[in-house]
């Protein structure tokens, strides 16, 4: 494809690095409705500025030019003016909403991150990634460290509760480690397989139970015993299977928070009590759906204050050229990495 012509108010990108995350591999088998295929896939993304029209900074007000390494909200065309976004302010259920890599066919020009050049639209909030953070770092977590920050902001967690996060995959890691740095007293991670869990514990998680080693009932034995026989104070579902809810809910303690980050496609039904798991639990059980600009902005400010206890390079397991995406999707939804970029 041509470069494009930039319109007043756009940025052209040499793509630095794209991901691959779950919802790639569901793209992939057509598992999420109204995607207007054929479509260049990649959501969030690291590029450098190559040419811009009149952009002068970024979103936050910080000086942009040419060479620059930025990354950018893969969400646009919000349109402040819906019901959802007026009254509701939940700008992430505005129907208009389109997202590169995602709801943007491949005849809408370069929109997405699994290309050389990424072309961003005007509008588009661009975030330049700041000193000390390096590009690995940022796409390492990728779309997870946004969605698992938004995950641990939306549990309005306290600090000293006991946390314990449901998932190793990147939006679990991610909110394993944000919850970390929010002052958890306490930070436990379900999931498998053990190389996950073992970056987990890099990433500051005190205990990891291995899925394919331990059983419910032990796993439940040890969080209660942990916990006075009370349970999570907060548990965030980054699994993605319909199962780990009825689990996560036998783990949490009466009157804890439950959040639901998990299910972006939908995974199936599972069979709930309602006394038992909510009702007499007194339990809080909120949904994220997706992210916000304030979610990445404030995830990337905080990384770049914690270079150290965030090293979300680690996640990366493999870089493939553009020739290789298939095998990359293959590898990510076999779980031979953890995540997977495409640097074209
Ligand atoms: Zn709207
Ligand atoms: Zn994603």
């Amino acid at each position: 494809m041509d470069d494009p012509v930039l319109e007043p108010g756009s940025i052209l990108l040499e793509t630095v690095a794209s991901e691959v995350c779950g919802t790639d591999v569901h793209l992939f088998h057509g598992q999420l409705a109204g995607v207007p295929y054929p479509i260049i896939p990649g959501h969030v993304s690291v590029g450098r500025v190559l040419e811009s029209r009149g952009v002068e900074v970024d979103a936050l007000g910080t000086p942009l030019g040419t060479g620059d390494e930025v990354t950018f909200y893969d969400v646009h065309e919000t349109c402040w003016s819906c019901w959802h976004c007026l009254v509701a302010r939940q700008p992430n259920r505005c129907p208009s909403r389109k997202v590169y890599g995602i709801t943007y066919s491949a005849r809408d020009g370069l929109l997405g991150g699994w290309a050389e050049r990424i072309y961003l639209k005007p509008g588009v909030k661009v975030f330049r990634i700041p000193p000390g953070l390096s590009a690995d770092q940022v796409i390492g977590g990728g779309c997870g460290l946004f969605t698992g920050f938004a995950a641990v902001d939306r549990s309005g967690m306290s600090m000293g509760d006991t946390v314990l996060v449901q998932g190793a995959g990147p939006v679990g890691l991610s909110a394993a480690a944000f919850a970390g740095l929010s002052g958890a007293g306490r930070l436990l991670m379900i999931g498998a397989p053990e190389s996950r869990l073992e970056l987990a514990r890099v990433l500051g998680v005190d205990e990891t139970y291995d899925l394919d080693h331990t059983t419910a009932e032990e796993r439940k034995d040890r969080v209660l015993s942990l916990t006075g026989g009370r349970g999570a104070d907060v548990i965030i579902e980054a699994a993605g299977h319909s199962s780990a809810v009825p689990e996560g809910l036998s783990l949490l303690r009466d009157g804890g928070t439950y959040v639901i980050v998990g299910h972006y496609t939908d995974a199936g039904e599972v069979p709930l009590n309602p006394h038992v798991d909510v009702n007499r639990k007194h339990a809080r059980i909120l949904g994220q759906w997706g992210t916000d600009f304030h979610h990445l902005a404030r995830a990337l400010t905080l990384m770049a204050r914690h270079t150290e206890a965030l090293p979300m390079e680690r996640i990366v397991g493999k870089s493939y050229p553009l020739e290789e995406a298939g095998q990359a999707l293959a590898d990510v939804e076999a779980l031979r990495v953890t995540k997977a970029l495409i640097t074209p």
